[in-house]
């Protein structure tokens, strides 16, 4: 109803949303939901943090709702599960790390991280670059093609390698 009524842009953010974690959690509540709705023209997410967490949490809003385009990088992990076959949990966690000390996380890729064999194959094959665990090492899909096998301790660098390769792509 404002929009109709004023030029100005509205601009969304909840203050003093607290800690990394549950000001995320707060901020994506808030902000995603009146975004999904058409309304928001500008954000501001506020966290007791570095504010390059801030900026990086707002686009991780953006991304998650699908509202940025590809313009930056989606990861799919699987939730794991009894079949599991691979530390997924402690992988997407280097994987996090290594993409944001690297500032990578702004190639428009997709990459799935998935922990079996059974169902991983279906997601890795949908993103650029996905691995399926096994026993000790993944499949690796390329462009949704099995590639090869891997070592599991090959690949976080084997991922890291394609992401960096595909800048240049992008470029
Ligand atoms: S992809 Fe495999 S390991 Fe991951 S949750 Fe699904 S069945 Fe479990």
């Amino acid at each position: 109803m404002l929009a109709e009524r004023c030029d100005y842009p509205i601009h969304l953010g909840l203050t003093e949303s607290g800690t990394l974690e549950r000001g995320l959690v707060k901020s994506s509540a808030g902000i995603g939901s009146l975004l999904l709705d058409g309304i928001g023209d500008t954000v501001r997410v506020s966290l007791t943090e570095d504010p390059v967490k801030e900026v990086d949490a707002a686009r991780q809003i953006f991304n998650a709702l699908g509202l940025e385009g590809q313009s930056g990088l989606k990861l799919i992990c699987c939730p794991t599960c009894g079949r599991t076959r691979i530390d997924l949990i402690s992988l997407s966690h280097r994987f996090d790390s290594a993409i944001r000390a690297e500032g990578l996380e702004r190639v428009p890729v997709t990459v799935a991280l998935m922990g079996c064999i059974v169902n991983g194959p279906g997601e890795a094959r949908e993103a650029d670059f996905g691995i399926a665990g096994g026993v000790g090492e993944a499949l690796f899909f390329r462009h949704g093609e099995p590639d090869r096998k891997i070592a599991e301790s090959e690949i976080l660098p084997v991922l890291l390698d394609e992401i960096r390769k595909a800048i240049s792509k992008t470029e």
